[in-house]
């Protein structure tokens, strides 16, 4: 697993997002993993992190935003 994310400044290891107290991660990928334990390579950012349905946390929130910017256009490619 190439190690492309540093986790030294505070920033959660999962998601990115910017973590108090250097915290390795938010509360929000806490609690991810605690309900979603086995980890795997997720399907959209390749990231080895705990997944749901093949997605981890972070991308798991980027599609449900982006689900609602595309409800009215139909199917617009995705990434
Ligand atoms: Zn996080
Ligand atoms: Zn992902």
């Amino acid at each position: 697993m190439p190690r492309w994310t540093d986790p030294g400044d505070g920033s959660c290891d999962h998601c990115l997002a910017w973590a108090n107290d250097r915290a390795k991660l938010c509360i929000g990928c806490y609690g991810w993993r605690r309900d979603h334990p086995t980890t795997a390579d997720c399907q959209r950012c390749r990231r080895h992190l705990p997944l749901r349905a093949d997605l981890c946390r972070f991308c798991t929130l980027v599609l449900r935003e982006n689900e609602t910017d595309i409800s009215r256009a139909a199917l617009a490619g995705g990434d």
